[in-house]
């Protein structure tokens, strides 16, 4: 009894009980010419902007994806277009600076120096009615909010698809278009800020939300409508549907909102990935506890000496003040006051992201061991650990990697799927080879009993794989999902390899060529009214349309990451004009937010120097859109040799560098590691 009583008390003063959200993210890019404010987006320029991650409960659940924002930027304005699907299109409130809320509306939040402090807010409904508002704070944190505040120069209009405030029939949406002058984010006369102009790659916390209300038809109402009432006459709660959940009905917690980056590429240069800034992590753990600390205040009139988070030092705390810190992946030192205001350190010395493979299939619930492990990892500097195995393996391994300060990708098996006792009930999902052979029998598959590969175009192996990342998004705590053999079986394997299966590739054999499978054929029958060329190898049309079968399950897999506000991550063979050739992965198309390129020089009978090569190759053939982590592949390295590894890849400007695997880091690797991490790289 004792026991039960002392553990709930000790629930009750931890910070740690609340799940944390990882923002999602966004990179915006520029207009390439003047964009008219009508409400409608219709120039192309928005047709070909890149839409946000769709909206979820403020909660954090997800819901029907009824509403899609884009953004764009130049050097005067900050814009936003919301297409928003209603059945009810209703406003009645006309002055500007009236409480939106009150109606249906579309709200934008800017924090353009993410410290949780001095933001815009900005409110419209159906009749363009604005109101815009200053913080100078969240309200938790006494913030004031300026109501007389406007916005000099701001434009917006709304289109309605359907009629206003007539409740006899059914409308179906309405949109915003907003044109925000960066002079009212970056600065203000009566709130001078530190933050510059925007140039590409300044980043800005944001977030965006809809407020709905439950109404019922009313004719004596002039809008048609009523708010549907408790039994005590009490307009039922609205529901917020954002961008970034916080977890909490209440939209001003800015530390959850999500980042934009703007880029410098003009609209339409398709999706460009950005890495989750490596203070995210920190900065919740941070938060949460500060959070504890205000919710305590609010119950007992002081703040406690008692409330505890793992990996957060408290440096004073008595009933009126307080400052706590913590320390992020890189290395920054980030510090909060009981007045709310956070402060970033930058650390020395900094070095590259590291992503490390683990084998999550050992040591099954030995938390001790892992925990261990985790410490080791975290000490000689790896920023993130992508874990392979079960859905309960890295369920379990999660929450121990996150506290010692890891972030945590999950692993998943995609178009090629080992022992997958679902799919393996359904024949026709398996990628079928030139000689008309199927993936799905265990005497036909190429090279390795393993190789168990799907057809990118079937749309029953897609819906099982949007399934699977589900499952895995299920998990607490994941920072993202990292995909791995996104490709076709290996038409031509790297060099290195040719001598293991005594086999001259310098040719496309048809044995090892897919997918040549009655729905592909077919498809590429309807897109090119022809059939595949007897020389298969010269049909160019041939090798595209399978390059965009993959490329499309890829981007369907990321989208759906990205839904559950996770990252999507991929190991890539080492560039995408290679991955293309060998193993039909032109992954310069994929959506992704981190790449992994396997730049493993022994496979290929290659030396380090290539690897580095190959990784500058990569950020040019993806015109250094996106995020890459090039790998080294620890069995090669020695501890001699690992220390020039890792500079040789730093040098080509990498997002990180990525390990495999845990279990081929030797004590004497992990200790080279170490000593190049607190190198000032
Ligand atoms: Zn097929």
């Amino acid at each position: 009894m004792r026991k039960t009583l002392l553990a709930l008390m000790t629930a009750a003063l931890s910070a740690a009980a609340e799940p944390t959200t990882i923002p999602p993210t966004y990179v915006c890019q520029r207009t390439t010419s003047p964009l008219h404010i009508d409400g409608k987006g219709t120039e192309t320029d928005w047709q070909s902007a890149v839409r946000l991650s769709p909206l979820r409960d403020i909660e954090g659940a997800a819901i029907e994806d009824n509403t899609v924002i884009r953004l764009l930027w130049d050097d005067s304005y900050l814009y936003v277009l919301a297409d928003m699907k209603e059945t009810h299109l209703w406003a009645t409130l006309q002055e500007r600076d009236s409480i939106i809320y009150h109606d249906p509306d579309f709200e934008v939040f800017i924090d353009p120096e993410g410290d949780a402090r001095n933001y815009v807010e900005i409110e419209v409904n159906a009749l363009n009615t604005v109101w815009e508002l200053f913080l100078t704070a969240p309200y938790r944190s006494s913030g004031h909010a300026l109501h007389d505040w406007n916005i000099p120069g701001l434009k917006s209009a709304v289109q309605l698809r359907g009629t206003l405030n007539k409740s006899g029939d059914t409308d179906e949406g309405w949109s915003v278009e907003m044109a925000i002058p960066w002079e009212s984010i970056t600065g203000h006369s009566a709130h001078p800020r530190r933050c510059a102009p925007p140039t590409a790659g300044t980043v800005l916390r944001m977030n965006f939300s809809r407020v709905n209300w439950q109404v019922q038809p009313d004719n004596s109402s002039t809008c048609g409508y009523r708010k549907q009432t408790d039994a005590n006459g009490t307009p039922l709660p609205e529901s917020n549907h954002v961008w970034a959940p916080t977890g909490v009905i209440n939209i001003h917690c800015p530390e959850h909102w999500g980042y934009v980056k703007l880029s410098a590429n003009p609209a339409g240069s398709g999706y460009e990935g950005m890495e989750q800034p490596a203070t995210t992590v920190a900065q919740q753990r941070l938060f949460a506890w500060y959070r504890a600390q205000l919710d305590y205040r609010a119950k007992h009139g002081s703040y406690s000496t008692d409330i505890q988070h793992p990996g957060v030092n408290v440096l004073f705390c008595n009933q009126q003040l307080f400052a706590a810190q913590t320390t992020a992946t890189d290395g920054q030192l980030l510090s909060i006051d009981s007045q709310g205001v956070l402060t970033t350190t930058p650390a020395i010395p900094k070095h590259l992201p590291l992503y490390l493979w683990v084998q999550g299939g050992k040591h099954t619930g030995d938390t001790t061991w892992w925990q261990q492990h985790f410490t080791r990892l975290a000490g000689a500097g790896v920023h993130a650990v992508i874990i392979g195995g079960t859905v309960e393996q890295i369920t379990h391994l999660t929450p121990i990697a996150r506290a010692e300060g890891l972030q945590v990708y999950a692993w998943m098996w995609a178009l090629n799927r080992p022992q997958d006792t679902t799919a393996l009930q359904h024949p026709d999902w398996y990628a079928v080879n030139r000689c008309g052979k199927s993936c799905h029998a265990p005497a036909n598959r190429p090279f390795v009993e393993y190789y168990q590969f799907l057809c990118p175009n079937s749309e029953g192996a897609l819906k099982h794989l949007l399934n699977q990342v589900d499952k895995l998004a299920a998990i607490p705590g994941l920072s993202g999902i990292q995909l791995d053999y996104l490709r076709m079986p290996d038409v031509i394997l790297p060099r290195g390899l040719w001598g293991k299966y005594g086999l001259d590739m310098s040719r496309e054999l048809p044995e090892y060529d897919y997918c040549y499978c009655e729905r592909c054929q077919a498809e590429f029958r309807t897109t090119t009214g022809r059939d595949i060329a007897t020389d298969a190898e010269q049909d160019t049309a041939w090798r595209e349309f399978r390059l965009e079968s993959v490329a499309r399950v890829a981007n369907a897999l990321c989208r759906r990451i990205r839904s559950h506000n996770l990252r999507s991550a991929c190991a890539v063979f080492p560039t995408p004009k290679l991955a293309a050739k060998l193993v039909r992965q032109n992954w310069a198309d994929f959506e992704l937010d981190l790449a992994l390129p396997m730049v493993y020089h022994s496979f290929y009978n290659k030396t380090t120097a290539w690897a580095a090569t190959c990784s500058q190759e990569a950020a040019e053939q993806t015109a250094q859109r996106l995020p890459l982590a090039p790998g080294i592949h620890l069995p090669d390295s020695t501890a001699a040799s690992l220390q020039a590894e890792l500079d040789n890849i730093s040098k080509t400007a990498p997002a990180g560098i990525g390990l495999f695997c845990d279990d081929d880091l030797t004590p004497d690797l992990l200790q080279a590691l170490q000593q190049w991490c607190k190198k000032d790289n």
